[in-house]
């Protein structure tokens, strides 16, 4: 039978763990805040090593959730859901049923998607129980986020060209690319007909050794992704790959990639500024995903070129970012934060009318 027992986190508007021992579910929903609209956010389904690991990883993307979504704009708060399981293994219709339970007791304040280890399939499930979730593979939907995240990525690179070699243009630009899952899959495809030159990683290194090949690319051990010479370093796998480790070892001007969460502590944004590496805030670059999931939302339905457009904002919002923390000698992610407080303190960007489930 479905428990949800609710955990109180300061500064955090709801966090549930949810279980059902009978479907091997064990997760947590986050909602950080909602000041500003319902907190749409992915179901991550992760294999974590323990509670505290998955409840702080949650905890960490529903904030970073709030602060994306703020600078979007579009009326939306900030919450993210978790469930320990491996999803190739252990991820059953039933647990994803019993899960959609969970969401719907929230009564329309969390609003799931799809995230790594979920799909557009599985949020197909989630829906016989719950309206409370976008991204279905359904022609009147969103979709597959990751082409609107890789597009909002690659603006966002060129928002990065812009400020560090005056020209947007990313050509005979050499760019290291961590992971090529979804996202960084497609931001290899989109560089390549650039004119980028290419640098490739991924744990699998068939897959790395496929896209080297596919695009004339340099593949490389997974470590050496840290101390390659390049451009632009573009992680598109995992969070807290900028670190006191890390960054010592960078040979690259800027960082610029999808991965949530990719300063393990605030204060590595500081040692960024301090090996001059430009650093485009992650939850600003990699929000075209959900700009696009939120646009379901839209009064006159989902329309991707209105996405497009949107997305297309993430190159000035950047340029905005970057020319402030110049001014203000500041790293980018502080200055990020603060535009994001700002739209959240004064109610910027609030939805206006409910959304019609
Ligand atoms: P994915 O699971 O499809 O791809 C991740 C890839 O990284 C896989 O190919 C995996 O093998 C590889 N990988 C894992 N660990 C690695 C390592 N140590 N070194 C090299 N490669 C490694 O995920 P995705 O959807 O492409 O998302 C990538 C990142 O971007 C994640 O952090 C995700 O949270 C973030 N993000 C994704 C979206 C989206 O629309 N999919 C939106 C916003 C943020």
């Amino acid at each position: 039978m479905l428990k949800t027992r609710e955990i109180h986190v300061p500064n955090y508007q709801k966090v549930i763990e949810v279980t059902d021992p009978e479907v091997n579910l064990h997760g947590f929903i986050a909602l950080h805040n909602c000041s500003l609209g319902p907190a749409l956010g992915g179901v991550r389904i992760y294999p974590y090593a323990s509670e505290e690991e998955a409840l702080t990883d949650v905890l960490r993307l529903a904030k970073a959730m709030t602060y994306k979504s703020a600078l979007c704009e579009h009326g939306l708060g900030g919450g993210k859901s978790v469930i320990i399981a491996d999803p190739k293994k252990g991820k059953s219709e039933a647990l994803l049923l019993a899960f959609a339970e969970a969401i719907d007791s929230l009564e329309g304040s969390y609003i799931a998607a799809e995230d790594i280890g979920s799909t557009t399939d599985d949020m197909a499930i989630l829906k016989k129980r719950t309206p409370y979730v976008a991204a279905l593979p359904a022609r009147s939907s969103s979709g597959d986020p990751s082409r609107f995240t890789a597009h909002g990525l690659f603006r966002g690179m060129e928002a990065v060209a812009q400020t560090l070699w005056n020209s947007p243009s990313l050509k005979d630009k050499t760019v290291a690319i961590q992971g090529l899952g979804h996202v960084g899959s497609k931001i290899t495809d989109i560089l390549f007909w650039q004119g980028a030159n290419l640098i490739v990683t991924d744990i699998d290194p068939k897959r790395a050794q496929d896209f080297a090949t596919l695009y004339s690319a340099r593949a490389i051990e997974p470590d050496a992704i840290y101390s390659v010479e390049c451009d632009i370093f573009a992680p598109c796998a995992l969070g807290g790959i900028l670190n006191s480790h890390t960054i010592p070892k960078f040979q690259c001007q800027a960082v610029a990639g999808s991965a949530n969460n990719q300063l393990l502590r605030p204060e590595d944004g500081d040692l960024l500024l301090q090996h001059r590496i430009l650093y485009a805030p992650d939850y600003i670059i990699n929000s075209g995903g959900i700009i696009n999931a939120a646009a379901e939302f839209e009064p006159g339905g989902y329309n991707p070129k209105t996405s497009l457009q949107k997305v297309n904002n993430i190159f000035d919002i950047l340029l905005r970012t970057f020319a402030q923390a110049s001014k203000e000698n500041k790293p980018t992610n502080v200055i990020a934060d603060k535009l994001a407080e700002y739209n959240l303190a004064n109610g910027i960007g609030k939805r206006a009318k409910p959304i019609n489930f």
